[in-house]
């Protein structure tokens, strides 16, 4: 049994802490706002398992130019961060060639296949069940030439995952979604995706459960460091504490104890908005994508929540909300009865990776530390995953599977 301290208590630290406690270890989790309400809490909620496409790709590129015409669009880069942002922006134009792209999905794909399957096991881990609903879900388009076009790559990637895709007339979608009553031309239906009951609940639930079985201590890490007797972690508060082995799972702030530990890592933050209402007057039977405008709206028990695009942004520039009032407003194109007023904003920092696939991997030089963090838009699916896998490479247990997700990448 080892004493291994994790950095940041966000999906992927409670992931990694509850499959670390499952071997028999002692965990100590450090935790600068365990109250707060990061990336794990505001998310849709959605397992999307059958998205396996990374970020970067050819078409996708095509309509950059039209998104950043639109400052409120699904996608934006605020300017005066570009400099910074810049060596990420290479390395994503890069991540786009046809071998890049073939690979990132082999890779996404041998993640996803499990993502289900460990998520109920992490579940059981914290005695948790029945928080997944077999919801499946709906992406709505403008023009059929759209949704047949964006048809035949989702059959393909339905078909590599195991799950069915429907083709539906507006009329047809509207039988299963009767709140979208606006003008659309049709519908994709995908059975692959589920929804979790809610998120800021689940990562709750979790933490509660990590107070009772492990140490979760409310501080800032300031440093890491390798020693010859440990690893190192110093707070704010000026504690020191030397662990066995550590874990650094801190979402986008991860960068800087990655260069504590003598490595590098393209590591930005893809901002997204939501919007959630409470008790809404309208709701939907199943999440619904409005992919040609980069959102999607996830109803819950209670609550229905409106949100996505892409920021890119630095992590602690100021919110800029007129994004949240953009999509209610197209939202309400398609569901007219959506509520005006209410709602609650919030903005949320996804840690993304040029190459969108997430970094899972031990220090190359150092066996005793690993890394997980990066996973952009798919983070709450893949978390499970994630957790199950850190504890592996932590016990010893390498991995060839997870080579593309190594840190090794950007050295
Ligand atoms: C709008 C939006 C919608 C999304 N929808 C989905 C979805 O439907 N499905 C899906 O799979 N994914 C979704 N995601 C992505 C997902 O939410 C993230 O990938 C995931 O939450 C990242 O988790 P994390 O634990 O890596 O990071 P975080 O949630 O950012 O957690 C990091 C933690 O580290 C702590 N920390 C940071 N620095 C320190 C320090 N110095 N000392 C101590 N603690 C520290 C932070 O306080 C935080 O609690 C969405 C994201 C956004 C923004």
């Amino acid at each position: 049994m080892a004493h291994i301290g994790i950095v940041g208590s966000g999906l992927m630290g409670c992931a990694t802490a509850l499959n670390l406690l499952e071997q028999g270890h002692s965990v100590t989790i450090l935790e600068r706002d365990a109250g707060g309400l990061p990336a794990s809490v505001g998310n849709a909620g959605i397992l999307a398992v059958p998205e396996i496409d990374p970020l970067a790709r050819p078409g996708m590129l095509l309509s950059v130019p039209k998104w950043l015409l639109d400052p409120q669009g699904p996608l934006t880069v605020r300017w005066q961060d570009l400099p910074a942002l810049a060596p990420w922006l290479i390395r994503f134009l890069l991540s786009a060639s046809a071998d890049k792209v073939a690979a990132s999905r082999a890779a996404m794909l041998s993640l996803m296949k499990t993502a289900e399957a460990d998520h109920v096991r992490l579940g059981t881990m914290a005695g948790i069940s029945g928080h997944l609903r077999d919801t499946g879900a709906l992406t709505v388009f403008d023009s059929t030439a759209a949704r047949d076009k964006t048809f035949a790559h989702e059959a393909e990637n339905a078909r590599l995952i195991g799950c069915n895709v429907e083709k539906l007339t507006t009329e047809e979608a509207r039988r299963r979604v009767p709140a979208l009553q606006g003008a659309f031309a049709g519908a994709i239906f995908s059975d692959g995706y589920k929804t979790f009951d809610y998120p800021l609940t689940f990562l709750r639930r979790l933490q509660a459960v990590l107070r009772e079985r492990a140490t979760l201590l409310d501080a800032t890490v300031s440093s890491v460091a390798r020693a010859e007797n440990g690893v190192i972690v110093r707070t704010e508060g000026g504690r020191e504490f030397t662990f066995d082995r550590l874990a650094i799972t801190a979402g986008v702030w991860s960068r800087r104890f990655v260069a504590d530990l003598g490595l590098t890592v393209l590591l930005e933050t893809e901002r997204g908005y939501n919007t959630t209402f409470m008790n809404p007057s309208t709701t939907l039977e199943m999440p619904v994508f409005f992919s040609e405008h980069g959102f999607v709206a996830t109803p819950f028990e209670n609550a229905l929540r409106i949100g996505g695009a892409v920021e890119l942004a630095s992590p602690e520039a100021p919110a800029n909300y007129k994004r949240t009032a953009a999509m209610r407003k197209k939202m309400r194109r398609y569901v007219p009865d959506l509520q005006e007023e209410g709602g609650t904003e919030w903005m949320g920092r996804r840690p993304s990776t040029p190459d969108t696939l997430p970094v899972i991997s031990l220090h190359p030089g150092d066996p005793r530390i690993a890394f997980a963090f990066g996973h952009g838009h798919l983070g709450l699916t893949l978390s499970a995953t994630t957790g199950r896998h850190v504890a592996r490479l932590l016990a010893g247990e390498g991995d060839a599977a997870l080579t593309p997700f190594s840190i090794a990448r950007f050295q």
